[in-house]
């Protein structure tokens, strides 16, 4: 998923931090016995149910501080 445009920096280096670490919902494939208990991950990504909500938090990867998000309703 994507914004298609910014949505987010880093407030310490915002032209050279670019990655960011943010929850986002994935349905996974589970191998699993006859009563349903998990065994393993057959496929941890078959589909992904939400990608990442500007309403998580999102962490600056490079040096861990958290980012600043651009406004929606700002233009
Ligand atoms: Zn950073």
């Amino acid at each position: 998923m994507s914004y298609g445009k910014q949505v987010v920096w880093c407030p310490k280096s915002p032209k050279r931090h670019k990655r960011f670490g943010t929850p986002a919902h994935v349905m996974q494939d589970w191998e699993v016995d006859e009563t349903g208990e998990f065994l393993r991950v057959i496929d941890d990504s078959v589909q992904t149910d939400h990608g990442p909500h500007l309403d998580n938090i999102w962490t600056c990867m490079v040096c861990g501080a958290d980012a600043v998000k651009k406004d929606p309703a700002a233009k």
